[in-house]
């Protein structure tokens, strides 16, 4: 069995925009606040159940308040510190087990703050940009021009030939054996679904059509938005690499898929005969399509 959505997907908390310049709500609220607390670097602090170790207001450090929304009556900030414990790490490493709730503050925690620290000035005038809206805007000192939260829009793609196989690649970073569905950021004045058809012929020169979404995920290392399809093979099968963006690519049957998913997820010893020996991890959108696919989804 899979699950219906890729992890970080499902909303889990009111955003509750209207408030975020309410100045006297947001006091107030403060002094019942829990508090995610996010590094520079991305880090939160954990329990050793994999819960976020939130603080209340009174133990937060100093810092810019961001307001992140509310369950019921609970309203939940973020502030930015540096790490004040050995219990501090990344989504990457505790997102699988992290409650739906707190993963989703995080992943809007982190993208904020990863946004703030790259847009300091504004891309009109070049002037300081200060923060408003609860953390939601910037805006210019200078010229009073707002700005918005970035959001990069990329594609990820399973392609299929239709019948039992299935393409994946290897970037030139990863290890030997190991692959993954191709992925593209999205260019201006294009499509979501021609971008996939590009980045499907640029990174190994294949055509195809059927492009068909299934699901998004936030990924905000920094500022992601992973946009998943499938796409059937249209034509020839043969492939033509970018060596550039990828170091090998390949056609693989169900069976091959399947061996590797189980020997990632059981951090087995893969069969060191096989070309595909490892998948991408189950936090990923990447290996959501796949297990789609693996169920039998077209
Ligand atoms: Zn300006």
């Amino acid at each position: 069995m899979t699950s219906a959505r890729p992890p970080f997907s499902d909303a889990t908390y009111d955003r509750a925009a209207l408030h975020r310049s309410d100045q006297d709500w947001l006091a107030e609220a403060w002094t019942r606040a829990r508090v995610v607390p996010v590094s520079p670097k991305s880090a939160v602090p954990v329990t050793a159940d994999c819960r976020v170790a939130f603080r209340d207001a009174a133990d937060a450090t100093d810092g810019v308040r961001r307001f992140l929304g509310l369950v019921g009556e609970v309203a939940y900030f973020t502030v930015t510190t540096e790490p004040d414990g050995d219990n501090w790490t990344t989504l990457r490493e505790f997102g699988l087990q992290a409650d739906e709730l707190d993963a989703g503050l995080v992943v809007s925690a982190i993208a904020l703050e990863q946004w703030h620290q790259r847009h300091t000035h504004c891309p009109r005038c070049g002037a300081l940009t200060v923060e408003t809206q609860a953390g939601w805007t910037r805006t210019c000192t200078n010229d009073g021009s707002e700005h918005f939260p970035r959001t990069d829009p990329a594609v990820i793609m399973l392609v299929h030939d239709g019948a039992d196989r299935t393409l994946l690649g290897r970037g030139p970073q990863w290890g030997e054996g190991r692959f993954s569905t191709l992925a593209g950021f999205v260019e201006p004045g294009e499509s979501l679904e021609a971008a996939v058809t590009r980045e499907v012929f640029e990174e190994v020169g294949i055509g195809v059509r059927d492009v068909r979404y299934l699901a998004s995920q936030p990924w905000p290392f920094p500022a992601s938005l992973m946009i998943g399809f499938f796409a059937r093979l249209d034509g020839d099968a043969s492939i033509t690499l970018d060596p550039v963006e990828m170091a090998e690519a390949a056609w693989f049957t169900r069976d091959e898929v399947a061996d590797a998913a189980r020997w990632t997820d059981e951090q087995a010893q893969p069969d060191p005969s096989r070309r595909l020996r490892g998948i991408s991890p189950k936090l990923s959108i990447s290996r959501f399509l796949i297990d789609q696919w693996l169920d039998g989804a077209r």
